[in-house]
Parts: structure tokens; sequence; C-alpha cells
């Protein structure tokens, strides 16, 4: 097979051999159902506690906080309308950001319709919500206030320990889809003010359809799926073992080497950044230059259209994404960029290369080689590229 490079670690990370091996004995031997009392079953269950343990000390909760979810999405959903109808009593409002991933903005929506009534915070052209606006959007009703610790697209972080401190004082709950965040940035929950965190194993190299969600203890949460007694009896439904393993697994080498392995990734990361910029014409990075993930890059070329950069990209070995993987397939921009003030039309330019510790220095050299004439050539059938050349 001709070479690949992958660049597209913001939608999906491949599986680590670790967290392979850790989730073998799970699917073979170890088969047990983890509420069965035979000790089969009971092999399941201590491993089950054990990885919760494992993922509640990292992230400074407590074992009992940490509840096990299919991901991402299903968390934020979780959050968002267990706190709405937990809540309904208090309030009907809700803050969120213009630039939350759609797991956030859908459910939001979704909410509206029912009757509750939600404030999207503008962010800068950086993509970085305004305090001052967070806090003069907060009424006596607002019952949430779900701001993503990271985003998804542009890669910007947001002053979470801030925002958390003003939820807190105005006792208002605080839930933050920290899903690219987590093993890019270290997070202590009380260090950083936050009472609910969403969480997905497949972007730090364990399986898809597996993740988890903090709830802080107080914070009144009606239960997700009834059932059995499974999480607490929140979430009902027999234990996903190998995955709920394998997750744990990918907390424990990603926290091996924290500071060594983020390190790597954003020096390959501005290698990148430096390499496009200049040697592209007409390029700009899209997202905060340095308040951002370790492993995001974003960059807009005038004149040209994502798609057809990424189609062109592609049969070069190179996977990356324009928008985001939801978005794109859509010919809408993404409205991450919107938000952050692009015109539709460089909206619709926009590349995203995410990467993690499997890349090298040397693809990173291969990509901007292979980027430079490829975004000539697109620019050489692009209509707005002559007439921006004939003024
Ligand atoms: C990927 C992603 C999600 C969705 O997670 P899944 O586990 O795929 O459901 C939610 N939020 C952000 C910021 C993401 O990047």
């Amino acid at each position: 097979m001709s070479r690949q490079v992958y660049m597209d670690n913001a939608a999906t990370t491949r599986l680590s051999d670790e967290v392979l091996d850790s989730m073998m004995p799970y699917f073979k031997e170890n088969y047990g159902n983890a509420s069965s009392i035979y000790s089969l079953g009971g092999i399941s269950k201590v491993a089950v506690e054990e990885s919760r343990e494992i993922i509640a000390e990292k992230l400074g909760a407590k074992k009992k906080e940490i509840f096990f979810t299919s991901g991402g999405s299903e968390s934020d959903n979780w959050a968002i309308k267990g706190i709405a109808e937990a809540y309904k009593s208090k309030g009907n409002h809700i803050i969120t950001s213009k630039i939350e991933h759609h797991a956030v903005l859908h459910t939001c929506e979704y909410l509206e319709k029912k009757g509750y009534e939600v404030s999207y915070l503008d962010v800068d052209e950086y993509g970085t919500v305004d305090l001052d606006q967070l806090k003069s959007s907060i009424r006596d009703e607002t019952i949430l206030i779900s701001i993503m610790f990271a985003n998804n697209e542009i890669g910007t972080i947001q002053p979470i320990k801030e925002i958390g401190k003003i939820a807190k004082e105005k006792n208002i709950v605080f839930h933050t889809d920290a899903v690219q965040a987590i093993g890019n940035i270290k997070i202590d929950v009380n260090e950083f003010n936050i009472d609910m965190m969403s969480f997905s194993g497949h972007k730090i190299h364990a399986q898809k359809g597996i993740g988890g969600i903090y709830i802080r203890s107080g914070i009144r949460i009606p239960n997700l799926i009834h059932g059995g007694g499974q999480e607490r009896g929140k979430r009902a439904g027999t234990e996903n073992v190998a995955a709920i393993v394998g997750l744990a697994k990918a907390f424990e080498v990603a926290y091996e080497n924290f500071d060594e392995r983020t390190n790597y990734i954003k020096g390959l990361r501005d290698k990148l950044i430096k390499g496009v910029l200049g040697s592209i014409e007409d390029s700009r990075l899209n997202g905060h230059p340095e308040n951002r993930l370790v492993n995001n890059t974003n960059f807009c070329f005038k004149y040209i259209e994502g798609e057809s950069l990424l189609l062109m990209l592609d049969m070069e070995g190179i996977q990356g994404s324009s928008g985001s993987a939801c978005t794109s397939g859509s010919l809408d921009p993404s409205h991450v960029l919107l938000s952050i003030g692009l015109p539709h039309e460089i909206a619709h330019g926009s590349l995203r290369l995410s990467l993690s510790e499997y890349n090298t220095e040397e693809e990173i050299d291969y990509v901007i080689e292979k980027l430079k004439p490829i975004v000539q050539r697109l620019r050489d059938m692009s209509p707005l590229y002559y007439r921006a050349q004939g003024e």
C-alpha cells in the first residue's frame, strides 16, 4: 500500500496496542457478567471498578463520581437534558457557546423547543468566550453553564477555571465537554471548578463507543437508562467490560509520560504551522495562536475549497478534515469558523490537521512538501483566484 499519513486525530484515533492488549482477556477468558455472583462475574466487576478508580484518580475525582457511557455525545446529552429536568423548578435558562460540538448545540436546540431558553455566547476572532458576556448573561433562572474545554475544530482552549469560578459563585451547575482536552491537558476537576465533564475513549486511543462522565457528588441528575443497577442505577445495562478496561488503560498510557508526549506533539504542531504559513501565500491559522490544543492545526487557504483540498491530499495518502467530520459532507461552512468571523468563502477553504504521538517529524515534512503544489493547483483552477490576480 502507498504511504498513509493519518492527521485526523480530532475525529478519531487508532487504538493503541497497550489498550488492545488490556482488553483481550475480557473478550476471551473473562467474559462473565459483572452483575453475576460467581467468580467469573466477580473478575469483570473488579475490572470495571478498578477502571473507574484509575480514571477518577487521574481527574482528581472520587470513584463514585465517574459513570461510564457510550461516549462523548451520550455524556453531553445526559448532562444537559438531565440538569434541565432536575433543576426545572429552579429555572429554565441555559448558557452555552456558539462553537460547541453538535452534541451540545443540538441538545440545547431540542430543549428550546421544550420551552427552555438558551443563551449562545459569542467568541472572539480566536474562538475564546468573553467572561463579561458570560457574567451578564446569567439570570436568576440560569440552571446550567455548558462550555467546552477545548474546541474540536480550531483547538482553542477556554478559560475553564474562570468560568467554573463564576458558575460556583452563582451556584450554577457547570458542565464542560472535555472530549478533546483529555490527554492533551491535565485536568483536575476541583482545581478547574468543574461539576460535570464529558469524555470519550476513541479520541484518546481507546475504542469507539465507550466514554464517560464525571458528575460531582451532590449534583442531582435523573437516571439516563432505567433497568438494572449498573452505574449506581443511573445508566442501566450490562457493562461493556472490555471497552471500560481499555478506556482506563488509555488514561494510564496518556498519563504515563504526559509532559514528554504532549511536548513532542506540540513540537510537531509548531513545525507544521510554521511550515505551512511560511511556504503558502494567503494562508492563515485559525484558532488561538498559543492557547490551543497541542495536537490541533486549522488553516484557511484563500480562494480554494476545503473538500477539493481533502481529496487531493487523500491521493497523496494524507488524511485530514475540513470543518468537523459531522459537518463535512454538507456544503455548509463550519459554524465554528463563521463564529470567529470568517466570511463564508474563506470558511469553505479550511483544513484541519490534528496530530497524535504516532505522527513523526518526517511526516510533517512530507505534508508541507505536498500541500504547497496542491494548493497552487487548486488556485490555478479557481475563478476567484484569477479575479484576484487581475486586480
Ligand atoms: C468527538 C467529540 C464528541 C463526540 O464524542 P463521541 O464519543 O464520538 O460521541 C463530543 N464533543 C467533542 C468536542 C468531540 O470532539
